[in-house]
């Protein structure tokens, strides 16, 4: 039987891709050959970068103002790449907003390059909440935020006017809700929490800003020759990019991000109402900050905890452990969890 996978990531994809990956591995497009043993540079893998390229920014509603890259290092080298690329060598400064684990880690790899200010951060009271009171002036190169912190369930549901560049590590909450996307000049995300498998970060920079830093980039590093390269400096991850490419299909056919928000908003309002509703559980985070993606709730009561853990597994439930910096539970709703897998959990609070 298939479980409910509430995994954080790597996470569910839908159903269709996990089938059409499989027959890619194969034999690619009917042409004898598995996708697997196939030349990055054949014209079959060239028409899938291509075209995996092209959907990121319909979906995204972004003109040709900006490139889309598909990279390897996880979102975790984009903590690196983007003071590569943003920060001038000598006078380099950027504002960085603190709201959890992976902000902060971008935080410390910036601080190895350059000067970092954060602006603002709720570590002190453990990222219950997204800090909104600080502005953000010109003196600084760059902005970074991230919009959905994957760990304490906290979101941005809106993002600061600031007088400087806009950078984002999108990883959990890419195409998860509509944003006005062209208000970001750089944003990032690590395929594996909604958008496709591990091994494959999606990099969405708009052109201009590169190249003003002064510095002399390792290759790899350059943004602008993975531009120039369209994104096949090296050999891509091409199975990665693939699996994104069907998952970005699935939901393009399937109303797009539009539509996919709404299914978001009522697979986690049905399981915020039983949280709020049922005394045994609370969120960790405040009410106005809370994720559509990612539902970090505990029990009021630790005595209920073997009987509740028994029932979520019995039920076929999956990935409901919260991280294990936190503990607790959390419950991912990424775009292909459906509502159904929502109410069986619900029902398993209810019964307990
Ligand atoms: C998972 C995650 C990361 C780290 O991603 P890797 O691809 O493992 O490097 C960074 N930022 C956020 C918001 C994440 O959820």
């Amino acid at each position: 039987m298939k479980k409910h996978n509430f995994s954080a990531g790597p996470c569910i994809l839908p159903q269709e891709v996990f089938h059409k990956s499989a027959e890619a591995v194969l034999d690619f497009n009917g042409i004898g050959l598995s996708l697997l043993e196939i030349s990055h540079r054949s014209k079959d893998f060239v028409a899938v970068m291509d075209e995996a390229r092209a959907i990121v920014k319909r979906l995204m509603n972004l003109n040709d103002d900006y490139e889309v890259l598909f990279l390897g290092g996880g979102a975790s080298l984009q903590f690196v790449m983007v003071p590569f690329n943003l920060m001038p060598e000598l006078s380099g400064k950027a504002a960085y907003l603190d709201t959890g684990t992976w902000a902060a880690g971008a935080i410390k790899e910036a601080q190895k390059l350059g000067h970092v200010d954060v602006i603002a951060s709720s570590k002190e009271d453990r990222y219950r909440y997204i800090p909104k009171d600080y502005t953000v002036n010109s003196t600084y190169d760059y902005f970074h935020c991230t919009s959905n912190n994957t760990i304490y369930g906290t979101q941005m549901k809106t993002f600061p006017e600031v007088d400087t560049l806009m950078v984002c590590d999108m990883s959990s909450d890419i195409f998860s809700r509509q944003l006005d996307f062209s208000k970001f000049d750089l944003i990032y995300a690590g395929a594996q929490k909604n958008m496709g498998p591990a091994g494959v970060t999606l990099v969405v920079v708009k052109k201009e800003i590169l190249g003003k830093t002064g510095r002399n980039l390792p290759s790899y590093l350059d943004y602008r020759l993975h531009i120039a390269k369209e994104s096949m400096f090296n050999t891509p991850p091409v199975f990665p990019v693939y699996v994104s490419l069907l998952t970005l299909q699935h939901l393009e056919k399937n109303g797009g991000i539009a539509a996919a928000e709404k299914r978001n908003q009522a697979k986690a309002q049905l399981l915020y109402d039983e949280i709020d509703r049922n005394p045994l559980f609370q969120t960790f985070c405040v009410e106005e900050d809370r994720s559509l993606m990612n539902v970090s709730f505990n029990l009021t009561d630790e005595s209920k905890k073997e009987a509740f853990d028994k029932a979520w597994k019995e039920a076929g439930i999956n990935g409901l452990n919260g991280h294990r910096s936190l503990g607790g539970y959390r419950a991912s709703l990424y775009n292909a969890l459906s509502l159904e897998s929502v109410q069986v959990l619900v029902d398993v609070m209810r019964a307990i």
